[in-house]
């Protein structure tokens, strides 16, 4: 049978290679993006996939916007439709920063949109969630804090880590129901994001990513692995 996804961040880089895939395999999808009018991309798929993927708004930064979207969301799985698999993909990187120039604005935003927004939404739409299903949430390897080597990227590394604590404390919440989380690093990926010298095509780390959230087991609830399902150290 077909499962639902719904994935934040559906409109370009690894969101929209993840709605790729899974319609490919048949699922439904929502893939819910900040400005649907303009998601080109996303739109043309759905035009390939008549009834399989809907669009619906989504800012994950702000509290209104989430509400819409839970409120919305049984119009197009139907009363009794459930999510099998919620995809915490939307981030944002601010990049440049420097010790002694890191700006509160850039920290928060970060922190919402990474941590903040994704813990929420999970919180909200848990009532939406089958049992047994899944959250996968998309972390980044710079959110280890035992692998930190550098001052890089202070303000995504900082709402990495603080996203990597909420999927932990997802798993705690929601193991009653058999639903397993986890928080994934999709390798070092081609997009805007990742910029020009990344190593992974979104395909192969989609694909990879998808093979970790299928296999997972309960007992897995609650890990850090990357595309290849090896454990990060946290
Ligand atoms: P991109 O920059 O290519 O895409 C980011 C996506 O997030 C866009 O769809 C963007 O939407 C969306 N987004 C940003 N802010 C918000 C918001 N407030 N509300 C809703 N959507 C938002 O990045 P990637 O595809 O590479 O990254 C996807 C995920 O993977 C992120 O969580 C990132 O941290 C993580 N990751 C990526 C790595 C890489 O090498 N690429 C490595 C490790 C982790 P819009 O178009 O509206 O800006």
């Amino acid at each position: 049978m077909p499962r639902n996804v719904l994935i934040s961040g559906a409109n370009r880089g690894i969101g929209l290679e993840f709605v790729r895939q899974l319609l490919a395999r048949g699922e439904h999808v929502v893939g819910a993006c900040r400005h649907p009018g303009k998601a080109t991309s996303l739109n043309a798929l759905a035009g390939e996939y008549p009834g399989r993927l809907h669009v619906l708004p989504l800012d994950v930064a702000e509290a209104k916007s989430r509400a819409s979207l839970v409120h919305d969301l049984p119009l197009v799985l139907g009363d009794a439709g459930r999510i099998d698999l919620l995809v915490n993909n939307a981030g944002v990187l601010h990049s440049g920063e420097r010790f002694g120039h890191v700006e509160q604005a850039t920290l928060e935003d970060s922190l919402r949109t990474n941590a903040v927004g994704p813990f929420l939404l999970a919180q909200a739409l848990a009532p939406l969630l089958a049992d047994g299903g899944r959250i996968a949430n998309i972390s980044s390897q710079l959110g280890s804090i035992g692998n930190t080597a550098r001052f890089g990227t202070p303000s995504y590394d900082i709402s990495k880590a603080a996203q990597n604590m909420a999927s932990v404390l997802l798993a705690r919440a929601l193991e009653e129901r058999g639903i397993v989380v986890l928080a994934l690093h999709p390798g070092w990926v081609q997009t805007e994001m990742g910029g020009a010298n990344a190593q992974v095509a979104p395909a192969d780390a989609v694909a990879g990513l998808l093979r970790v959230i299928d296999a997972a087991t309960p007992g897995q609830s609650g890990r850090f692995l990357d595309w290849r399902g090896e454990s990060l150290p946290w």
